[in-house]
């Protein structure tokens, strides 16, 4: 087996070109086998958030596992329902935007299971037209719990003055009287003690309103699948909070299901000078990587080091002409050439569902590794891509 997939990814290296995202179904297979253990365990329903991970031709093995997508808004809803849904009938679309918009919301109801409202208003203005178009579908509505202690403002959906979901003091219990359940999302890349903290706040402020409630949304944000992660805890908390206010309980991560489950590939163009060696990439931070200067945070390159770590450091940047367009200094073995390979660790998840085409830059293929080791590729963007998001 270890031979067959070091023989294909020497193979693939010929004839794929860089720039690619290679995810391996193997390592995502072992993060839905995590999260389907804790289904299993702990009665609840775990959907795949797509706003973190929508590489569609691998729904075919995720529909095995989850039970579901949430969606933010139109397109994802449909890309749930059309490429999700064939796979597993009993799948379930969850719908939530922020606000949606009166020319949507038709649409959106009938390829529903679940629509979440972000405010009372918003509820209100649409209920009807929404129940009239799908008597069958659960109505939620998103509080603000306000606790949160994600590490990044950026990430932080509780953070001060959000707009994501209703707090407390701008609850309508009208607008609560007609809901199915209550979701929340607070949490960003956190163990289990970072949710119960938000739990513990919620029943304080919240649990008056449980009552006639048919499911709770923990949101996303659960590290699951991360190594170190409690998931004996995260599965007794689910199990007591199901038992104590009989209601179902769902989990929607997005970066849990595509976590270390592939890597950006990319090739050294040039080296250039300038107090230190830069070595310029047929990639880019800004576009292929957004959140390494979003968040910001610093990806792992196989095979390097911390700078003055190894004996040779480079600084590696994109090639566009944006400044900071900066992955990071590294430092090797080897002094590096020109074609040499760098590979982004963990680069599947929150990348290409940002991408962007700035400075014309050609999009990365998206690559498949197969269980059995063969190599996939299952989509190239050429100029095309790149006009016709222009006029
Ligand atoms: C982003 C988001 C998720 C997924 O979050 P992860 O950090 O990727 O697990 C789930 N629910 C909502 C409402 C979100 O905005």
């Amino acid at each position: 087996m270890a031979d067959r997939r070091v023989r294909s990814l020497v193979a693939m290296h010929k004839h794929v070109q860089t720039p690619y995202y290679l995810c391996e179904e193997r390592l995502l297979e072992k993060n839905l086998k995590i999260l389907d253990d804790v289904q299993s365990r702990s009665g609840a329903k775990i959907i795949l958030a797509l706003k973190g991970f929508a590489m569609w031709s691998t729904f075919e093995l995720v529909a095995k596992y989850l039970k579901g997508c949430t969606a933010s808004g139109l397109y994802e809803a449909r890309l749930a329902r059309e490429e999700f849904c064939k796979f597993n009938p009993d799948a379930e679309v969850h719908t939530y935007s922020p606000a949606f918009k009166e020319s949507d919301i038709v649409q959106i109801a009938k390829i529903s299971d679940h629509i979440v409202f972000n405010s009372p208003n918003q509820l209100k203005r649409f209920l009807w037209k929404v129940k009239e178009i799908n008597p069958k579908i659960q109505i939620s509505l998103r509080i603000n719990p306000e606790v949160s202690s994600s590490p990044k403002d950026i990430y932080n959906p509780c953070g001060l003055y959000s707009r994501l979901g209703t707090t407390l003091a701008n609850l309508d219990e009208e607008a609560l009287k007609k809901v199915d359940g209550l979701n929340f999302h607070a949490l960003c890349e956190q163990n289990v003690d970072a949710l119960e903290a938000v739990l513990k706040v919620l029943e304080k402020n919240f649990s008056k309103y449980f009552e006639n409630l048919k499911f709770l949304n923990f949101g996303g944000g659960h590290h699951i699948t991360k190594k170190g992660y409690d998931i004996e805890r995260l599965i007794w908390i689910i199990k007591e909070f199901r038992e104590k206010y009989d209601v179902e309980v769902y989990l929607e991560p997005g970066e849990a299901v595509g976590w270390q489950t592939g890597y950006l590939a990319t090739t050294v163009l040039d080296i250039v000078e300038n107090d230190m060696p830069i070595a310029i990439l047929d990639s880019s931070a800004e576009a292929h990587m957004p959140d390494t200067l979003a968040m910001p945070y610093r990806a792992e390159v196989r095979g390097a080091g911390k700078p003055n770590e190894k004996k040779y450091t480079y600084r590696l940047g994109g090639n566009t002409c944006l400044a900071g367009d900066i992955m990071g200094d590294y430092s090797f073995d080897a002094p590096l050439k020109v074609g040499d390979s760098i590979i982004f660790e963990d680069q599947i998840h929150y990348t290409f569902v940002k991408n962007t085409t700035f400075n014309g830059i050609k999009l990365p293929s998206l690559v498949l590794q197969k269980e059995d080791g063969r190599v996939e590729v299952v989509k190239e963007f050429g100029y095309e891509a790149y006009r016709d998001r222009l006029s």
